[in-house]
Order: C-alpha cells, then structure tokens, then sequence
C-alpha cells in the first residue's frame, strides 16, 4: 500500500517532499504501536509541522474520503495509532514547542508532540512539575496522554490526564480549528474538554495544549515494603487507605518482575521476596516523618517482614527506575510480553491476583504484575515468545480470561491504556446496547464519517444510531458544530 500518485503530490505541495513517506520502512515502522500483537500498515505517513498545515492535509484526506489517525509517540498499548483499514497515519512529533510558560496562572502551553517528561524539565527549578507521570514518560506525548487520559504512579494523588488540562486547539475531522477550555478552570455548559480527552483520538486532532503546573513538594518520602506473600502487600495497601492516608504513590511488584529488574537495573530489591510495595509520601516537610512512621507501623502490621527507606534522592531515584521501567526489564527474562490493562475494587486485589496467576498456569504460561496498586489499576505481564504461534494464541486467550475475571470482580476493562482495538470486541460486555450507542452518538457529532481513527473503541459492527440508519442523525449535524466552534475561549498565544 501507498498514496495514488496525484493524491501524493498534493501531500507534497503543502508539506513539502521531505515530509511525505510511503517507502517500506516508512510503512513497516509504523504497522503498530506498543501493542505488538496488533499490527496493519497504514496507506502512508505525513509529518505536519504547523496547525495550518495539519488542517490542510485533513481537508484533503477528508475530500478523498481517506482515513486517518493521529500518532505521537506510538508507546500506547492498546493499537490506538494502529492504521485500522488502510488509514494514513498524522505523524505529530513535529509540534514540539514549548508555546509559553504563565508563572501567574501556573500553566505551560505546548504542542501536543512534546515528550510529557520534557514538560517537567522545563518547570522542575522554578519549583513546580506536571504530575500525570505515566511509566512510559520518557517517551510519550503530551497528545497522546490528552487522548489516552493516561494516569501513572503519581496519579493517585494528584488525579489524572483530565485533572491538568485546562484548554486544548483541535482540528477537526473536516479541518477546522477549534479550541476548548483556556486558562483556568471550568467553562459553563457540559465540559466538551473532558470529552475530548479520553476519546482516545476519535474526535480530533490535537494542535496545543494548556496543562496545569504543580507546586513541587517540598518533601518526598519514599518507603520500600518488603514482603514473603502478595496477599499481604494487598492488606497493606487497604490498610494505608483505611486510614485516611493518601500516599502520592503506592506501587507494587511481584517476584517475577523483581527478578526482571534486578537484572536489568540492580536495585537492590530482595530476590527471595514475593512482592515489594513502594509507598510514597510527599507535602509539607513537616508531620512528613510521623505520617511515615504510621505507614511504616501499618505495613509491618499488615505483613511487610522488612521496610526500607530511601536515605538520599539517589536511592529513591533508583527506586523509581526500577518500577518505570519495569516492563522493559522483563526482556531480560522472556522474549515478548503482552500487558493488560485493568482496574478492579482496592478490595478485591489478592483474590484477583491468585485467578491470574491460575490462568496463567493454566496455559502453560507465566503471568507477572507490576501495577498502580493504589489505584486497584493492575498490569498482568503475560510472557511468551513471539516466535512461537502457540504461545501467541495462549497470550490472547489468557488476555481474554483475564478480562473476564475482572468484570467478574467488578472491575473495568482499562485503567489508562484505553481500549483501543485491542479491547473494542469486550465493550459489550460492558454497556448495553442504549450505552454503546449512546456514546457513538458523542463520537458522530464530532467525527461524523468516521474517518478519524476508525476501528477502535466501539465493537463490531457498531451498533449506534449512525450504522442503523447509514447518515449521521439529524440533531448531530453541522448546526450542532456550529456550536461546539462558539465554545472557544482565547486558547491563542
Ligand atoms: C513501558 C510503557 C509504560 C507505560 N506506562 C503507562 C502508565 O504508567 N500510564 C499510562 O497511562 N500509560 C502508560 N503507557 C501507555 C502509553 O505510554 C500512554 O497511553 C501514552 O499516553 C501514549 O502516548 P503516545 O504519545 O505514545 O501516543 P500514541 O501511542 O502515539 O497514540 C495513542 C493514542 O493517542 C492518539 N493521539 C496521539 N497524538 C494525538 C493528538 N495530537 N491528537 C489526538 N489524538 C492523538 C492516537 O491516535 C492513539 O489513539 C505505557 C506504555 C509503555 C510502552
């Protein structure tokens, strides 16, 4: 696959030849995204260096009827930038700006192919961060994050994507440009910026982001729970809660993956352990040290059998590369894995655990877990080998097992890495059918001919308002749009 020859030059005419790529290694290097398993060449790539240029090449794929998909930096894990039926992929790693730093409003405003570590970077001395830190942040986008509504270690604290984008510029499936939010919180009217994010790259694409910035803490204290059984670090984590302490983060890690990360990186975590739980607290210097005492008393009353802490900020740096890169570790013991995604009640951790680890047994393979416990959001790490279809098929039908205990466990089926096409076929088991439809109804009114992203989210064939009757319905029409343009706010800087 490739672009027709005339519909390239006019690919070529607005970005120029050096952005416009449909060779094989083009198309090879783009067929997936983290989610390996997935995997479709798109029709080709196009690299957009400016809003203006973005419109234009989506008024042109719009014309041709050609679909498409957004790509930042292709980390996700749920084939959300995976080219469903041939789509050309929107490369946004070109809009990289750093627009403007407002200390008064204590915003950042950026271009949505900034790397959300770097967002950090460019705030950390003046004393304030942006605190959704997914593991993945050395290498994700900001408009990627905004799309995916990704969380992270921190996030059980200091809430999610949502709770720190304040205004985005977006173009629009037919090219126009629309902007939501601004500066501050809160627009009246229902909150089309909470929409927005989360939709997982199916109602626009987006061109700027404003994100909140957050006060460093002026203390960090980091503990490392060490215990001979997962139940316990389970107690651990509800004991903490059940107390009224929020830690700002509390992650756990299995024996397998400490096995991974003692190789990979050397941590110093016990090989011999079951699990490590890493308990983090931060705020105000002072009551800091007596809150850690209590959390301290809580996980050696709740079966931790040693409880270390980290002296210096070099050890808790070490501590937090070990859990971040986690899953790159598990390399160092098995050739592929496959990550699920899900979130069950804090409540139901150690039983949903052991289904997993029987699952795995089950069919021969290893499950390792590496997870936002705080947040019940798990990652089951199913290992196989790529090389092997036997393994292949296991690794999926564990993924399915898996799901299905965790809406058994009344749990949901993404945590944050969205569902994508991954998970789309499970949706209805969900939501009802009014839900499912109710919801690609939202997705019409700003994506109406689905060209952007098509393939994910919504099962097969969807079951909305708009397949049944092959047109948008009527109340979803350009008027409404017409509306949703007037909610702008001054997003220009
Ligand atoms: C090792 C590892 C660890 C991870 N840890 C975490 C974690 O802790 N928390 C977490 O939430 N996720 C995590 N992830 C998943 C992933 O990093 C996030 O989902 C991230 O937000 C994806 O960003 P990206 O730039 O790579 O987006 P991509 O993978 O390129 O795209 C993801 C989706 O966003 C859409 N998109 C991208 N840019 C835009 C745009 N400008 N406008 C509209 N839509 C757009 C795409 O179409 C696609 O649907 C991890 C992934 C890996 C590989």
């Amino acid at each position: 696959m490739s672009f027709e020859k005339n519909i390239r030059s006019e690919f070529v005419r607005i970005l120029g030849k050096e952005w416009v790529k449909d060779d094989q290694v083009t198309l090879y290097t783009y067929r997936c995204d983290g989610l390996a398993l997935y995997t479709a060449p798109p029709m080709g790539v196009l690299f957009p260096g400016t809003v203006q240029e973005l419109s234009s090449v989506i008024k042109l794929l719009n014309q041709y009827k050609i679909s498409f998909v957004a790509r930042g930096a292709g980390t996700g894990l749920s084939g959300g930038a995976v080219p469903q039926e041939g789509s050309v992929i929107i490369e946004m790693a070109r809009f990289k700006e750093v627009h403007e730093v407002d200390w008064v409003n204590r915003t950042i405003t950026v271009g949505p192919g900034v790397i959300n570590l770097h967002i950090t970077e460019n705030v950390h001395s003046h004393g304030y961060h942006y605190a959704p830190d997914p593991s993945s942040q050395k290498a994700c986008t900001i408009g990627g994050n905004v799309a995916e509504n990704s969380g992270g270690p921190h996030t059980l604290k200091y809430g999610v994507t949502v709770n720190h984008v304040l205004g985005i510029e977006m173009v629009l499936p037919d090219g126009e440009l629309v902007t939501l939010g601004g500066k501050h919180l809160g627009m009246p009217g229902p909150d089309l910026l909470g929409l927005v994010t989360g939709s997982e790259g199916t109602f626009g694409i987006i061109s700027k982001i404003i994100c909140r910035l957050t006060p460093n803490p002026e203390k960090a204290v980091t503990l490392l729970g060490i215990y001979t059984s997962v139940r316990n670090a389970c107690e651990s984590v509800s004991s903490i809660i059940r107390h009224g302490i929020i830690p700002a983060a509390m992650e756990m890690l299995d024996k397998i993956t400490i096995s991974a990360v003692e190789k990979a990186l050397k941590p110093g975590f016990p090989l011999d352990a079951e699990a490590v739980l890493i308990v983090e607290l931060d705020g105000l210097a002072d009551g800091l040290d007596a809150e850690a005492e209590t959390v301290e008393k809580l996980l050696k009353e709740t079966g931790a059998t040693k409880v270390n802490r980290a002296q210096d900020e070099a050890e808790r740096a070490k501590i937090w590369r070990a859990r971040k890169e986690a899953f790159g570790a598990i390399g160092q013991i098995s050739p592929s894995y496959y990550v699920q995604d899900g979130v069950i009640p804090r409540s139901k951790l150690p039983e949903v655990l052991d289904e997993i680890t029987a699952i795995g047994k089950k069919h021969g393979l290893t499950v390792a877990n590496v997870f936002h416990a705080g947040d019940g959001n798990l990652h089951p790490l199913i290992l196989y080998d790529y090389e092997n279809p036997e393994e292949v098929e296991k690794s999926h039908k564990i993924g399915e097992e898996i799901l299905e205990d965790l809406i058994k466990f009344g749990g949901t089926l993404s945590g944050e890495h969205g569902i994508g096409i991954e998970k789309a076929e499970w949706m209805s088991d969900l939501y009802s059918e009014t839900s499912l439809a109710n919801m690609q109804n939202v997705r019409v009114f700003f994506n109406p001919e689905n060209l952007l992203n098509p393939g994910k989210i919504f099962p097969h064939p969807g079951r909305c308002a708009e397949s049944k009757a092959g047109t948008p319905p009527p109340n979803l029409s350009a008027v409404n749009k017409t509306k949703l343009v007037a909610a702008k706010s001054g997003i220009a800087v």
